[in-house]
């Protein structure tokens, strides 16, 4: 296959020389991980004491990963990604809470980026998050078994009840849905919902999506079984498949608690997990869709052999790749101009909100080799391209 990823022309083709410095910056400085730790703490704690941060915040990481603090302020960067045929998911980002009111409104807007994306080419798919829906506690406690107090059972009713709503609203818009993958020990609870939704609404094609993190050694026989169950009771699957964001977590509860982790032992065994995934879903699109969220550029150029390998179209409405706003601009433009689908996560929120989402963002890209040094060779490559064409 060949090298597309390194064309940083069209990888940087959207961004203004300011703008090009700025990703730079920002990139130099969460390249330090100290600085990351120091930068988190000061910024919690300048936020918990109503310090006047957001504006420094939002001038710096806040406007490189977000899309703005409402929907509707991210339609400009929707349209302007969609002039280079990148679509754009919008991910209402505001994470940690745990009331009714909360959940309600986390449905309400889910309900309206579905509505987007009925309307705008541009939004192909919308999204949401178990835990954005109902209280972590209560998917923990359905997922290890234990019987449910009757005020938890009708807790859990309204949970089921919101996950029905945009569910179906999602497919009476013929919209496609994302629902993201958390931590291990809610995530079972999550998964049987999300399975009687694609029972329920996948039986003409993939509508609803679950996510499978491959950085789980158990997800490749998960997703099999799934598959088994879905060709007996004749439903499509629908899965994003990514390595997963929470391995310390996972690791540090494993250990603490004395079971055995979770986690693959390896990067590179994930590696060969998150492949054989998407190689399993390609074997047999005939009945699945699948959404390959990764800043992997080998695993991407491997999807892109097996859309060629099984004759599909590069615009198969069933397969799609995704990265993050703010992040591997150099696979996602390059997608796009050489025809597949590929969609950026695009988050929102008020500033305070979305600090959760941002610190991952920060520290995924302090502790995951590679990535932040790679960010940076791009652009001073650019810089360098742009320097000589002057
Ligand atoms: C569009 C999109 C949607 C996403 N949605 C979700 C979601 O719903 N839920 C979620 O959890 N994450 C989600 N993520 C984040 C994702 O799980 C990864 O954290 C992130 O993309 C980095 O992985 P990568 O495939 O891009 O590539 P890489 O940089 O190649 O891989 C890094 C990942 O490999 C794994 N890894 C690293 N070291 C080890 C090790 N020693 N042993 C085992 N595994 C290791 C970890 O998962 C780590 O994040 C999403 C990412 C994208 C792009």
């Amino acid at each position: 296959m060949e090298k597309i990823f390194n064309n940083t022309q069209v990888a940087f083709s959207l961004k203004s020389d300011t703008e090009l410095e700025r990703a730079y910056f920002l990139f130099k400085l969460i390249a330090s991980e100290p600085l990351v730790k120091i930068g988190t703490a000061v910024t919690n704690f300048a936020l918990k004491a109503h310090l006047p941060v957001e504006s420094l915040i939002r001038a710096t990481v806040f406007d490189h990963f977000c899309g703005g603090t409402t929907e509707d302020d991210c339609l400009t960067v929707v349209d302007k990604m969609f002039t280079k045929g990148v679509s754009s998911v919008l991910d209402y980002s505001v994470e940690g809470k745990e009331e009714e009111a909360q959940f309600d409104a986390a449905l309400q807007m889910t309900l309206k980026t579905i509505d987007f994306a009925k309307e705008k080419l541009a939004i192909p798919f919308a999204v949401f998050k178990p835990t954005g829906f109902g209280r972590f506690y209560l998917y923990e406690k359905i997922g290890e078994k234990k019987p449910l107090t009757s005020e938890e059972q009708a807790e859990w009713n309204r949970v089921v009840e919101r996950f029905d709503t945009v569910c179906k609203a999602a497919h009476d818009k013929d919209v496609a849905l994302l629902i993201d993958g958390e931590e291990s020990w809610m995530q079972d609870a999550a998964d049987d919902l999300v399975e009687q939704m694609m029972e329920k609404y996948n039986k003409q094609k993939a509508i609803v999506f679950n996510t499978l993190q491959m950085y789980r050694w158990d997800r490749l026989d998960y997703l099999k079984r799934l598959h088994q169950r879905a060709i007996e009771k004749g439903f499509y699957i629908g899965m994003k498949i990514v390595r997963g964001a929470y391995m310390e977590k996972e690791n540090a509860r494993a250990e603490e608690k004395g079971y055995p982790t979770p986690i693959c032992p390896s990067k590179q065994a994930t590696d060969e997990n998150y492949d054989a995934a998407v190689d399993y879903m390609m074997k047999h699109i005939d009945k699945m869709a699948v959404f390959a969220g990764t800043h992997n550029e080998d695993s991407s150029y491997k999807l892109m052999n097996l859309i060629d390998k099984n004759n599909i179209s590069k615009n198969d409405d069933r397969v799609w790749f995704g990265q993050l706003y703010g992040m591997s601009d150099n696979i996602s433009y390059n997608l796009a101009e050489n025809g597949y689908n590929v969609a950026k996560y695009l988050p929102f929120g008020p500033v305070r909100d979305v600090m959760p989402y941002l610190i991952r963002r920060a520290e995924e890209n302090t502790s995951v080799a590679g990535q932040t040094s790679r960010e940076l060779n791009l652009i001073k490559s650019e810089r360098e391209r742009r320097k000589l064409h002057k």
